[in-house]
């Protein structure tokens, strides 16, 4: 049998549904007393939420923006629980904060994105809970950045205080350029953190993932899909005039129809397995993608070369090589003689093109060319 890599480890959260799922909802940031508990009281009469979330000390990309309400938000925590009975939970990024949770009655901390990349502010959270290990039920996001090992370190660390109620949550991983998330999700991530840990449960973070509320469900939907054991969603009574992420924050009654309209499937296996093999066809077609871009650069930086040198484009001794031995390579790894001979054909083509499309814009080369 497998020796388990973090003994003990319990759910942070038990779900009172049937469906087993837990489901976190609430606002990005604590903003007032009226807002915190307006929201609240909504999100409890959905009868669907397991636990308020409420950010009080806000990690912000820039400064300028709003910093959270800070300590004096934990009493509007307190008042949310004695009000609605619902449990509460906030972001912790310091021992200052893990203490003030504590005191303040907080049942469920989490540690942010940015708090996970950071080593030194995980150990000092650790250090801070080992003077208490069983007060809280402990939420790790993924660091911001895709480091599986950087999440286990992190979950280690905090397992290392001698906390056990810890799950895991995946929220997406930044990305630098154009993409629909604000965070796009690694699937592979996750479920290779479940392969690893399989007693951890794992939590779905569809709002900062996509970054905007349309696609909100569609995300939550995937992760079901997949086999998550729960969502956080941010929830507000007001989106739009939310202080912080209010692009991506819903009202109560859209997250109610929201948790209504996902389908459950309660033995997803063949669901879960081919949404793995999917995820993995992603990230391989990506590094593809990464390929051709780079040979284009490359076939580009030989086309200059040639009209530098005025050297015509087509060159049909490299390209009869190239083919024969590409097509020979291919075809020892399983790889059918016709479909590999038509992709680099096309491959090729497009080569020529690009180079074509250089020299067309030098008047001498053209002459050589015969163009
Ligand atoms: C949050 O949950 O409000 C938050 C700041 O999230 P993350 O750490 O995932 O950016
Ligand atoms: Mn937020």
């Amino acid at each position: 049998m497998r020796h388990p890599m973090l003994p003990g480890i319990v759910p942070a959260i038990t779900p009172k549904h049937d469906n087993g799922k837990v489901i976190i909802a609430g606002p990005c940031s604590a903003e007032s007393r009226e807002q915190v508990l307006e929201t609240a009281c909504a999100l409890k009469a959905t009868g669907k939420v397991d636990l308020f979330r409420a950010g009080l000390w806000k990690p912000r990309t820039r400064p300028g923006g709003f910093e959270g309400c800070g300590n004096e938000g934990l009493k509007w925590l307190q008042e949310v629980k004695t009000t609605t009975g619902l449990k509460t939970a906030t972001e912790v990024a310091s021992a200052t904060h893990v203490k003030e949770a504590a005191d303040a009655g907080i049942d469920v901390i989490w540690l942010g994105a940015r708090t996970t990349t950071n080593p030194f502010a995980v150990q000092e959270i650790a250090d801070a809970l080992s003077e208490m290990p069983d007060r809280f039920g402990i939420l790790i996001k993924n660091p911001a950045n895709p480091d599986l090992d950087l999440w286990i370190g992190a979950i280690q660390r905090i397992y290392n205080s001698g906390a056990r109620h810890l799950s895991a949550i995946h929220r997406g991983f930044s990305v630098y350029g154009p993409s629909p998330y604000r965070n796009p999700p690694q699937w592979h991530i996750p479920i290779e953190l479940h392969r690893r840990i399989p007693e951890i449960q794992l939590i779905f973070d569809p709002s900062h993932t996509g970054g905007k509320r349309e696609l909100v469900g569609s995300l939550a939907r995937e992760s079901y899909e997949l086999g998550f054991n729960g969502l956080i969603i941010e929830s507000h009574c007001n989106p739009q005039h939310a202080l912080s992420d209010s692009a991506q924050q819903i009202t109560p009654a859209e997250l109610e129809y929201l948790l209504d309209s996902l389908v459950f499937k309660p033995s997803g296996e063949p669901t879960t397995r081919m949404a793995e093999l999917r995820s993995r066809i992603d990230c391989l077609d990506s590094q593809l993608l990464e390929i051709i871009a780079q040979r284009m650069q490359l076939t580009d930086e030989i086309g200059k070369l040639k009209m530098d040198n005025g050297i015509a484009v087509l060159q049909p001794q490299r390209y009869e090589a190239l083919m024969e031995t590409r097509v020979a390579e291919a075809e020892s790894l399983g790889i059918n003689r016709d479909f590999i001979s038509s992709l680099l054909a096309t491959l090729h083509e497009e080569s020529v093109r690009r180079q074509l499309a250089l020299h067309k814009t030098n008047p001498k080369t053209s002459e050589t060319n015969g163009l």
